[in-house]
């Protein structure tokens, strides 16, 4: 393809950016860094998801040579359940309460996830897993640093997403 072609979407293989007026996402580190194209805007913004790195322990992030830090999905999925809250405010549609509950699930089966890994059960609910303040050291709503959630719980209880009116 041309490459001052604008007509079509451009991608190539590290790519999902469509250029040429189009939104779209552009992978910038597959797995942790992107940037999203700007609706009404004209300037991308950039999502960055923490990415760890153990050299001496190369199984634990397989693939990954370098670090920084960064959001999680749970942080990221969080958000959008508070913009589809919003939205729900505005114009309540039934496909919101649903959106609501599969975002929820999501994040459910996340923490699911990290409990089978690390060996733990985990018999919280759906909000639980979406509300619960996040461990500083490993993101999750339980786990084996559980001194850390308790001080978080008690000395920011209703932190766990801050809205900021502007
Ligand atoms: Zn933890």
């Amino acid at each position: 393809m041309n490459p001052k072609d604008t007509s079509k979407p451009h991608q190539d293989s590290n790519s999902t950016f469509y250029d040429g007026g189009c939104l779209g996402v552009r992978v910038l580190d597959a797995g942790h860094r992107y940037q999203l194209g700007s609706l009404d805007g004209e300037y991308p913004q950039t999502l960055q998801f923490v990415k760890r790195c153990d050299m001496e322990k190369p199984w634990r992030f397989p693939g990954n040579t370098n670090s920084y830090a960064g959001a999680t999905l749970q942080m990221v999925i969080r958000v959008l359940l508070d913009r589809i809250d919003y939205l729900q405010q505005q114009i309540w549609c039934p496909e919101n309460w649903l959106i609501t509950k599969l975002l929820q699930l999501t994040i459910w089966l996340l923490e699911i996830r990290a409990a089978r890994r690390h060996k733990r059960s985990y018999w919280h609910g759906l909000r639980y897993a979406a509300e619960s303040p996040l461990c500083k050291t490993c993101g999750h709503t339980t786990c084996e640093h559980a001194e850390i959630i308790n001080h978080c719980e008690q000395s920011q209880p209703h932190t766990v997403l801050t809205r900021i009116a502007v």
